[in-house]
């Protein structure tokens, strides 16, 4: 008899597989979903390994199989694996990774009367027994979840175990159904002829012009059309409904984000010569890939150096030689251009995911994927596991950015990590590329990890040109020269000089809301969240103090909540208060805001690009979504408002995360036809990461943060692991921390090994809603070695790797 090594999807099984026994009648392989008896229940699992002999001296049969094809291949199972066993994951959760969206449900568990019943009906039941009986006698099949709401769940749970064995009713299992979360939009279509309709807005007109105009365009237009539109009133709708001329219903809506688009095939440019010979170098890896080790590269380019377009030509080498692509991009909203880029170029074989699809969508997306559909999958870090066949060639564009950590929830993997290793298991050449390449990743590029491959110039219409002037203005020479404003001199001069020539201006600052600060000036009181105790920001528009650590809000006090002074002062500098701010100094620009307050909606990023793309507007005002790889010609001035905003933070990665976003933002500027200037203002012009920013000097910066990192043990010259405790009791939280790192100590002191271990110590960020966080950090070469066999308790987060440890 043959055994199977199952991972199930349940939280006790963590990193472990269980063993079964595959019963005659059914036949498997690995990678193959399955349902399996754990406990009482009856769970998924997903095969990893066959066997002839099982793990264990007792197993239970392979209940039955859920797809007759396996899911999964060879290689993601060790990929997740080696997921489970590098952040110390669950395996089940590190395989869903890979396994088809919507594909996680229960079981659910239906019943019904015996076919017998009727004709005997059924002597001495319970009270409780009758009860059921006398339900599934009125309804037929009935789920459980349905009884035991009617009786209460140990009762219904007791009485249908008894009816079950005195075979009185039958059960049966049921997949749960998939949850299809489908948009509804309203949407507005004539009840009449067009003819008709058109008539009635004649005579409508004189009286009534909003319904006469809202015929003439449902007339026009064949088919429903969305009411927000049509820019029409509820009154108009009422009015034209009322007399039977239109009716309203809604409609199932879902925008992809390349079928509503049009793409003319862009054809490939003559390369320069830097991008000639990256393209020859990831050439010569891929006819060899699979052969001797693999390759990865970090194509370290300045900002528009011509990075995607190597990207593409990779791809074209890699489809050339049958062969397939992922692209990850830090975040698709963000980055409709490189997207519309490659869909230009391989039309019709590009996949986007994105998860604004339904998990239906998704579903279908990936079955393609699977079939061998696509040149491409374009998508967030999660579409590294797409099930892209004869994978060749995986990009990660951007890859210094945050986001391609999950943070969040578990597997905490790291896309760049993961993806190294899929390119070591599939053969895939690994291309990442970066004006600011991540630290860890340069300090492996100069070791000889990744091979460097640099594009030093920007390219623009003009042919190569260096990289935009910066001035780096110091806040405080302004105040000593008597300028209060936000402006310095200089941005306030280059402002006005950009809007006299018609050209655009990007303004950045690295906050939302008016005021990140409000203080009781007669007792100094501060209004903070009381779930995260954070300082609450000021929104003017919506007159309220929000929370953005949890979404918090609260209506402005009229007094302080401590001494009743009405004296309250607002402080600190917003995204809002800003363009309040351009609006008043400089009246006829038209400004335009980008940040997270205005970005809620669906579609919201590529109508506020395509906004300013149009010249719709004279100066954009943006958090850090305006520098993610955007290519804005007509912007030749870019003002930091605030360099320090970042530095502050009690972080290991504030002065990389400076220096990122100031060369990034900056980078923004002067690449169309015309030059660019910008002005980066601080009240530290001094440090290290800003010098360098502003110098658009990454080989200078490096220096000087990789000794910062050597001297403290930080990343790449030690890994850390962070351990958090959450608790909504301030002193559980401390006692569970302080048990936890004893715990940790003895261990240590056991295996002997070199770790460090940090704390206990409440974080940065002390609560967040409501829960108190305390955290114990790891450091060292390999700090994981000892949690491998250390079982987590309850109410603690193991993060490997993490970005940040606030
Ligand atoms: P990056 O990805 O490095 O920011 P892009 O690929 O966006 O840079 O290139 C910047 C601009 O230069 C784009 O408009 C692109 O079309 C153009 N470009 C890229 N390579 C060439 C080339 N060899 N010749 C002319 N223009 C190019
Ligand atoms: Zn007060
Ligand atoms: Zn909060």
């Amino acid at each position: 008899m043959g055994y199977a090594e199952v991972a199930v999807n349940a939280p006790v099984a963590q990193r472990r597989t269980f063993s079964y026994s595959i019963p005659p009648s059914i036949s498997l392989g690995v990678g193959q979903a399955v349902w399996v008896p754990f406990g009482p229940r009856t769970l998924q699992g997903i095969v990893c390994r066959l066997s002839e002999h099982p793990e264990v001296a007792e197993t239970r049969d392979v209940i039955s199989v859920i797809d007759p094809r396996p899911l999964l291949t060879p290689t993601q199972i060790e990929i997740a694996r080696w997921i489970a066993e590098y952040y110390l994951s669950p395996l089940f959760d590190a395989l869903a990774l890979m396994l088809p969206p919507g594909f996680e449900r229960k079981l659910l568990a239906f019943y019904e009367l015996s076919p017998g019943f009727s004709s005997s009906p059924p002597p001495n039941l319970t009270p409780e027994q009758s009860h059921i009986v006398g339900l599934l006698e009125r309804e037929g099949r009935t789920a459980q979840s349905v009884l035991e709401k009617a009786l209460g769940k140990r009762k219904a749970r007791r009485a249908l175990d008894e009816l079950l064995a005195r075979e009185l009713v039958i059960r049966s299992q049921e997949l749960e159904r998939v949850k299809v979360r489908a948009k509804m939009v309203p949407h507005l279509r004539l009840a009449v002829e067009a003819e008709v309709a058109r008539t009635e807005a004649e005579r409508l007109a004189p009286r009534a012009p909003k319904q006469a105009a809202l015929l003439r365009l449902l007339a026009d237009r064949n088919g429903p059309v969305p009411s927000q539109e049509t820019g029409t009133t509820p009154a108009a709708v009422k009015a034209l409904r009322d007399k039977g001329l239109i009716s309203t219903s809604d409609v199932q809506v879902w925008r992809d984000p390349l079928l509503d688009r049009e793409f003319v095939f862009s054809p490939p440019v003559n390369l320069t010569a830097a991008q000639e010979t990256a393209l020859k170098e990831i050439r010569a890896s891929l006819s060899q890939s699979g052969k001797g080790a693999p390759a990865a590269f970090l194509l370290h380019g300045v900002t528009g150096s011509g990075k995607t377009e190597v990207y593409m030509r990779a791809l074209a080498e890699a489809v050339a030689l049958g062969r397939r692509g992922i692209v990850l991009v830090p975040e698709i909203s963000l980055t409709p251009q490189t997207i519309g880029r490659f869909a230009s170029r391989f039309q019709g074989k590009v996949a986007v995911l994105h998860s604004r699809m339904s998990p239906g969508e998704q579903f279908d997306e990936w079955q393609r994927i699977r079939e061998g559909a696509f040149d491409v999958v374009i998508g967030p870090r999660s579409a590294l596991f797409a099930p892209q066949p004869d994978l060749g060639l995986i990009i990660i564009d951007e890859e210094h950015e945050w986001t391609y950590k999950q943070e969040e929830q578990s597997p905490r993997y790291h896309a760049r990590e993961v993806a190294l290793k899929l390119g070591e298991l599939s053969g895939a050449v690994v291309v990442l590329g970066s004006a600011t390449p991540d630290l860890e990743t340069y300090h492996r590029a100069q070791t000889g990890r990744y091979r460097l491959l640099e594009l030093p110039r920007r390219i623009t219409a003009r042919g190569e040109i260096p990289l935009p002037e910066v001035e780096l203005v110091d806040m405080r020479e302004e105040l000593k020269a008597g300028n209060r404003s936000i402006f310095s001199r200089s941005l306030n001069r280059a402002i006005g000089e950009t809007m006299a020539d018609h050209e655009q201006a990007i303004l950045f600052l690295n906050r939302r809301g008016t005021s990140t600060f409000v203080q009781c000036r007669n007792c100094g009181y501060a209004m903070r969240c009381p779930r995260c105790d954070l300082a609450l920001t000021y929104h003017a528009g919506e007159e309220t103090l929000s929370c953005h650590q949890c979404g918090y809000r609260k209506a402005i006090p009229e007094k302080c909540p401590v001494c009743w002074s009405r004296r309250i002062r607002y402080l600190g500098l917003g995204t809002e208060k800003l363009e309040d701010e351009v609006r008043r100094t400089f009246p006829l620009a038209r400004t335009l805001r980008w940040d997270r307050d205005v970005t809620k909606g669906k579609g919201s990023h590529e109508r506020i690009l395509e906004a300013f793309l149009a010249h719709e507007a004279d100066i954009l005002i943006g958090t850090q979504m305006i520098a993610k790889g955007l290519d804005l010609p007509l912007v030749t001035l870019v003002g930091i408002i605030s360099a320090d905003t970042m530095l502050h933070f009690p972080d290991i990665r504030a002065g990389e995360r400076t220096f990122q976003l100031l060369s990034q933002v900056a980078g923004r500027a002067g690449r169309g036809a015309l030059p660019g200037q910008v002005v980066v203002q601080t009240y530290t012009p001094d440090h290290y990461a800003i010098a360098a920013g502003s110098q658009h000097d990454y080989a200078s910066f490096y220096r000087q943060e990789i000794e910062l990192r050597r001297q403290h043990g930080h990343p790449p010259f030690g890994r850390l692991v962070s351990l958090v405790h959450t608790h909504a009791n301030a002193e559980v939280c401390r006692k569970g921390a302080e048990k936890m790192f004893q715990r940790l100590v003895e261990r240590k002191g056991q295996e002997k090994l070199e770790v460090e271990l940090v704390g206990p110590a409440p974080m940065f960020f002390a609560r967040i809603r409501g829960r108190y966080r305390w955290q114990i950090v790891l450091r060292g070469p390999d700090p994981v070695r000892l949690l491998a066999d250390f079982p987590i308790p309850q109410g603690w987060v193991v993060n490997v790797d993490p970005m940040t440890l606030l």
